[in-house]
């Protein structure tokens, strides 16, 4: 009682605060210099991380431990490419006719839980409905469970590409799409597209610079935008302080993006040499998605999974990203770690670290990609390392991912600015 009265006096009075919560960590990677340290406390206070001290502590009463001494702790990842709106299916080609909106969010509110217990407490979602933006306020309320979220929306297309909504459907349901749709055929649409996000409350800009694997469409691979149109996107989203990026498969299409301004290169598939060349030169990012390349991949063999059109170009496009990442990385492309998490299941991101990893990349830089990049170029300062000062952003794996890379894809440990989700 004596003590309870002094904890009471000492709270009033600030000097404890209410609840620190001790994460005692057998190993913790230090991301940034690549070093993995034994025994210490995180403890992590008001969502931040207040201190890292060495052995195991436990603090005063009133205090939460938590023992993760036989773990290996690191700061949470972030996936700057998923659609968390959706999941491949047979019947996902059907889906756009038959599901309403309530259906998209309810889906989307499973995947997002499934990412964060993945261990992924911050992704870009490039692309959906804008069922994404209610879903990402959803969260930062906290109603619903899921990962930090920075959302495009809607991508932008131009008419018959990738992202053109309307695509591949019966005449009469086609209509004419346009800025506010996500449809641009002018650099005038572009400005009245990004304005029209801005309003609804995207944060970034995505843009379809080439054909897709998975639209209804024949080509996988054409440019679908002039570079006028491409500037007038990015000029305009660099006025609003929104991140682009651009889906290309072609290497057409991704030079006139890089050369548009575009920031981040989504799949980069058949990137050429010289496009490597002036993607490190405009210090562009390649966000290389394996993951999604395996997947369609994968689909594409399974009879009727895929529309025999998307089929085809899954089967010539997919399998040529990891030859293609293995060249950038090796060339000094800057990569920032991307799944496309959609086209393969929610929750799996953490496969993209084992695809990294075997087209030849270290751990230590998958990591450092799905961390210290990804937070640095959403602008977060104080994400993406695990360091006092940091958002609480912590998870926990049963190996160490150095030696064993797939302890990456089995996550057993998620807090997320400081509340703990999976344990
Ligand atoms: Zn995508």
């Amino acid at each position: 009682m004596k003590n309870l009265l002094l904890f009471l006096f000492l709270l009033a009075v600030g000097i404890v605060s209410a609840q620190d919560t001790y994460i005692q960590c057998g190993k913790v990677l230090d991301v940034e210099s690549g070093k993995m340290l034994s025994e210490k406390t995180i403890v992590v206070s008001g969502g931040k991380i207040k201190s890292i001290v060495n052995g195991y502590v436990s603090g005063t009463e009133g205090d939460k431990v938590i023992d993760l001494r036989s773990k290996t702790i690191l700061p949470g990842f972030i996936d700057m490419h998923v659609h968390i709106e959706s999941e491949s299916s047979p019947s996902r080609y059907l889906e756009r006719f038959t599901m309403n909106e309530a259906d998209v969010a309810l889906q989307s509110t499973i995947y997002a839980k499934r990412t964060l217990m993945a261990g992924f407490t911050t992704v870009r979602d490039l692309g959906g409905s804008g069922v994404n933006i209610s879903l990402r306020n959803a969260i930062n309320k906290g109603t619903v469970v899921g990962p930090r979220i920075f959302t495009a929306g809607k991508s932008l297309a131009s008419t018959g590409g990738h992202a053109d909504p309307t695509n591949g459907t019966r005449k009469d349901l086609m209509g004419d799409p346009g800025p506010k749709e996500g449809v641009v055929n002018s650099p005038e649409d572009g400005r009245k597209a990004v304005r029209q996000r801005y309003k609804e409350g995207a944060d970034v800009i995505k843009i379809t610079a080439t054909g897709g694997v998975l639209s209804v469409a024949k080509s996988g691979q054409n440019p679908q935008f002039t570079i006028e149109e491409i500037k007038a996107i990015t000029e305009t989203a660099d006025d609003y302080g929104m991140l682009t990026a651009a889906h290309a498969h072609g290497d057409e299409g991704m030079r006139r993006a890089i050369l548009g301004g575009i920031k981040t290169i989504e799949h980069g598939t058949l990137m050429s040499e010289e496009t490597m060349d002036l993607m490190i030169e405009h210090n562009t990012y390649m966000v290389p998605t394996i993951s999604a390349g395996q997947e369609a991949a994968r689909l594409a063999k399974i009879p009727n999974y895929l529309p025999a059109v998307v089929a085809k170009k899954a089967l010539e496009i997919g399998p040529k990203l990891n030859a293609t990442f293995a060249k950038a990385y090796k060339k000094g492309v800057n990569i920032a770690f991307g799944t496309d998490s959609g086209v393969s299941p929610h929750g799996d991101n953490g496969k993209e670290f084992v695809y990294m990893h075997k087209a030849g990349m270290p751990v230590i830089d998958a990591i450092r990609s799905a961390t210290i990049t990804n937070a640095k170029l959403l602008g977060l300062d104080k994400l993406g390392q695990l360091k006092e000062g940091y958002v609480a952003d912590i998870v926990a794996v049963n190996d160490n991912p150095l030696k064993k890379v797939e302890a990456l894809t089995d996550v057993v440990f998620v807090m997320k600015e400081g509340v703990v989700y999976k344990q």
